[in-house]
């Protein structure tokens, strides 16, 4: 799981804090460990120890079964899709529910029309984040890996479609077929109507742009360069630009605990957010913007006004034909 035989391991290679309750078999103390991309959880101390960040210890899931579960899934999507496919499908899991937590599917705007599932979920997120980080105590016990972990087990869920190359068939096919992956999608989602949209909708930005592309990789500058680690390396690992990082978003998790839009500026998921073929855009903020939604698949222009359409949602939608 651990150590130098995982350089050779593709898609491998944050140098990160471990399991504290491994580590004190260490006489020297906490060890910086390589993690494969797939190790969110020491199935054995049940402990948080991904993905790279702060390098605080991660919480212990003692309370937290499902997200312990969730790791042996995630094990079990490796098995049996291989590691790209793995590691594309868990991140954009991330990523819709770092959207979902935010505003995607109007759910904030109008929450009277929100589905119940979805509310649920977004509950449980919440419910999970003010266990590992109590309102006020920000400072001291924010770390963005703590929302990773908030989300993990519905992040797996969905990556269980977004890896099979069934699923991704079914969502690049006609409206038929796109039917049977919106049902899938819909029920993971807590969703069970769920109809792709042209705004506000990764998963209808997914649909229209990017399933029917090979997964796409880790970012190469540190994981695919093995010969450019030393051992000095990894006792560095909290950077000043990381720590820089993290004071940045702890700020501004503790104004405004808006914890989806602190996952989605996380470096962690920027290989999904901003895929090879994405629109480039000047900010990060307007690649955030782009991941969902589309002008391909579902948009139906309005007669006028388009410029009104961001956040417009009183127009006719394009629906699947039933
Ligand atoms: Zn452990």
């Amino acid at each position: 799981m651990t150590g130098l035989k995982d350089f050779t391991e593709p898609g491998t290679a944050h140098p990160q804090i471990g399991c504290p309750r491994c580590d004190a078999r260490y006489p020297g103390g906490p060890v910086f460990r390589i993690f494969p991309h797939h190790r969110y959880v020491c199935t054995r101390h049940r402990y948080w120890i991904g993905p790279p960040d702060i390098n605080r210890p991660g919480p212990d899931l003692d309370d937290f079964p499902e997200i312990v579960t969730a790791q042996r899934r995630h094990l079990r999507l490796l098995r049996r899709y291989g590691w790209a496919a793995t590691y594309d499908a868990v991140l954009t899991g991330f990523m819709f529910c770092a959207h979902l937590w935010e505003n995607a599917l109007n759910v904030d705007l109008d929450p009277t029309n929100a589905p119940l599932g979805l509310v649920l979920k977004r509950a449980v997120w919440t419910m999970r984040t003010m266990i590992f980080i109590p309102p006020g105590t920000e400072r001291e016990t924010f770390t963005t890996a703590k929302l990773f972990a908030a989300v993990y087990p519905d992040a797996v869920n969905i990556a269980e479609l977004i890896a099979s190359p069934g699923y991704r068939a079914l969502a690049a096919g006609d409206d038929g077929r796109l039917r049977l992956f919106c049902a899938a999608i819909g029920h993971r989602i807590g969703v069970p109507d769920y109809q792709p949209q042209d705004d506000l909708d990764p998963i209808g930005h997914w649909i229209a742009e990017d399933c029917w592309h090979d997964p796409s990789p880790p970012p190469t500058t540190f994981a695919a360069a093995p010969g450019h680690r030393r051992p000095s390396h990894l006792t560095k690992a909290t950077t000043k630009a990381a720590r820089d990082r993290h004071d940045n978003s702890v700020t501004w998790f503790a104004r405004k605990r808006s914890p989806g839009n602190v996952l989605l500026h996380h470096r962690t998921v920027h290989p999904v957010l901003i895929r090879e073929w994405s629109i480039r855009m000047e900010q990060f903020a307007g690649a955030i913007y782009q991941s969902q939604r589309t002008k391909l698949r579902f948009w139906t222009p309005a007669p006028e006004a388009t410029e009104k359409r961001s956040h417009d949602f009183t127009g006719e939608k394009k629906r699947l034909s039933t």
